[in-house]
């Protein structure tokens, strides 16, 4: 954990202890997905997998390029995901600032970006970085109680320049390809989110889960119907309280700042 210039610089290992610490003070529902487009693997002199360049360089010099060009206050990413699985909390844009994401969609969102170029023919991502991406996800996904799918883990293709959500990428209407063509080896529509990525976040979320409770998993049905998987904890069975809600046709409700969970029919 490396703090220097503007941001902070956590191990792969060490984000999920960190986040957990963090006090979020603002609602976030939705989790954006980018891909810095540039700088990316050439830009970072990567030589058998390690970038030459200096990690905060890149770093600093994407925030002067937010700050100077784009006339931003700060920079425009919460957090940003290195080729080598390294994590980096922007401190002038902690998680409770609403980030410069997409344009007109970023009230109630959190921005990643992902250093790279994903578009086809662009770079391939390294094992080390694609098991950061799923791990920042699903920690995220666990601390702020967002649902894995992408209602709430968006791609940046998805909104035109305006930040109107549409159905898919759409050339001609997405604002941009973020977070690339070819991103996760998939591409970046809804199918290929719901393919590759979103598994990989669902399955990374499970493994600590599982991890960390050292639990067992436990089949759970409501009128017969199985939902989503719990886990025993001493002699409990844990289930999301938002999958029995729907189960039931009611709505679960999470307060993140009252720490307060709610059903309502
Ligand atoms: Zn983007």
């Amino acid at each position: 954990m490396i703090t220097k210039g503007n941001f902070l610089l956590l191990e792969t290992h060490e984000f999920r202890g960190w986040l957990q610490k963090q006090k979020i003070t603002r609602a976030i529902t939705k989790l954006q997905v980018h891909h810095t487009a540039s700088p990316n693997y050439t830009t970072r002199k990567m030589k058998n997998g390690i970038a030459q360049q200096d990690v905060f360089a890149c770093l600093e010099g994407m925030r002067n390029y937010h700050i100077n060009t784009q006339k931003w206050s700060a920079t425009g990413q919460n957090i940003t995901i290195m080729e080598d699985g390294r994590i980096a909390i922007s401190l002038d844009r902690d998680l409770n600032k609403t980030p410069a994401g997409i344009a007109g969609a970023n009230t109630g969102a959190l921005c990643v970006e992902i250093i790279g170029n994903f578009d086809r023919g662009g770079d391939t991502m390294t094992a080390a970085q694609r098991q950061a991406v799923a791990h920042v996800y699903a920690c995220l996904a666990d601390k702020l109680n967002i649902p894995i799918n992408t209602a709430h883990i968006v791609y940046h293709a998805w909104y035109t320049a305006q930040g109107s959500r549409l159905p898919d990428y759409t050339p001609g209407r997405s604002s941009k390809t973020c977070p690339g063509t070819n991103f996760w080896g998939d591409g970046n529509t809804v199918a290929a989110a719901n393919k590759g990525f979103i598994p990989a976040i669902k399955q990374e979320l499970e493994r600590l889960r599982k991890g960390a409770h050292n639990a067992d998993k436990a089949k759970v049905y409501v009128n017969d119907e199985k939902i989503e998987d719990g886990f025993i904890l001493e002699g409990r069975v844990y289930v999301p309280l938002r999958a029995v809600g729907e189960a039931l046709g009611a709505k679960a409700n999470w307060d993140n700042i009252t720490k307060t969970a709610t059903l309502t029919k």
